[in-house]
């Protein structure tokens, strides 16, 4: 039976549990998961009243092992995979059928609906998994698969072309590599951060401090006051992406200034399967590279919250043994 990490009830930290054994059925498989990244969205789940399920299993990226596979997959036991938490979608709708199944309105993700991968094994559907190359580190690989994902579709979604420049406000896990994609597209990088282990990850990475107005600004962390920055930082005109989603917090924007600014709100949230197949192209070239902080899976508990202080560097990602 895999132990996992989960919240058992609203309001409190998770908790080590063991997971019953899930049988594999046709079209799945299941996963010896050996890396899962950890953000501000999984601690989250902590602030709310209620949980989506009970108990909860966090993690929306992961890189693992098959271990088993059910009927009609065309993986193999023993291949390296990493996982995506969209589980399923109607696959008939207009999101469905134009590339953008994760906003489909019966879509389905591990991690909110369904447990997801902070655990030893976890049965996922074939749809849900990469196949990798053998060989890399599992942690470093693991924050590509939602994080690394949504940061290309962060900059894609800022419209901007080489030599324009994008403001990006948050520089933990999300942020730092909405740096690294925003920089290997040929933009100037203006980037700022509250934490200064933080800040001087950006600024060694190459962006420079966030400064006068930016053609767009990516805010990859989840609070009010960094949708206010983005948008006060934002050339008029311009476009801010939200990237970075968390279930319990709210904003709260100058109407008339985000209107008579013609400024543009955008979300990003994963993206389509060719910016995820570029983000591993990136990454084998060595033009991507997620840094990382690691916390072994039953220590996961106790440093929970780090995901609220900050002053660790990277992608929190915790490790299996
Ligand atoms: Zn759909």
């Amino acid at each position: 039976m895999p132990r996992a990490v989960a919240f058992t009830h609203p309001r409190e930290a998770p908790i080590c549990i063991t997971l019953p054994d899930e049988p594999v059925g046709p079209g799945q498989v299941r996963v010896q998961v050996e890396a899962c990244g950890l953000g501000v969205a999984d601690f989250g789940f902590f602030q709310l009243d209620a949980l989506p399920r009970q108990p909860l299993v966090p993690g929306l990226e992961a890189v693992g092992r098959v271990a088993e596979v059910g009927e009609g997959t065309a993986l193999v036991p023993g291949m390296r995979v990493g996982l995506t938490p969209l589980a399923s979608s109607c696959g008939v709708c207009r999101r469905c059928t134009g590339g953008l199944e994760r906003w489909c309105e019966q879509a389905q993700f591990h991690g909110w609906h369904l447990d997801g991968f902070l655990s030893e094994s976890v049965v996922v559907g074939a749809r849900a998994v990469v196949p990798l190359e053998a060989g890399d580190d599992p942690a470093v690989l693991a924050p590509l698969f939602a994080t690394g994902w949504t940061a290309l579709s962060a900059v894609r979604a800022a419209g901007l072309q080489a030599g324009d420049r994008l403001g990006v406000v948050g520089l933990g896990g999300l942020g730092h590599l909405v740096v690294q994609c925003a920089l290997a597209d040929g933009l100037e990088v203006g980037a700022v951060d509250v934490d200064p282990t933080r800040q001087r990850l950006g600024l060694a990475l190459g962006a420079s401090p966030l400064a006068g107005k930016l053609d767009a600004v990516v805010v990859c962390t989840p609070s009010t006051q960094a949708i206010q920055l983005g948008v006060r930082s934002v050339a008029r005109g311009g476009r801010v992406v939200l990237a970075a989603a968390s279930p319990s917090v709210r904003f709260d924007l100058s109407l008339f200034d985000t209107v008579m600014r013609g400024v543009t709100l955008v979300p990003a949230f994963l993206g389509g399967r060719a910016e995820l197949d570029e983000v591993l192209a990136r990454s084998r070239s060595g033009a991507i590279v997620p840094r990382i902080t690691r916390v072994p899976l039953d220590e996961v508990p106790a440093r929970f919250w780090l995901l609220r202080d900050g002053g660790f560097e990277g992608r929190l990602v915790a490790t299996m043994p």
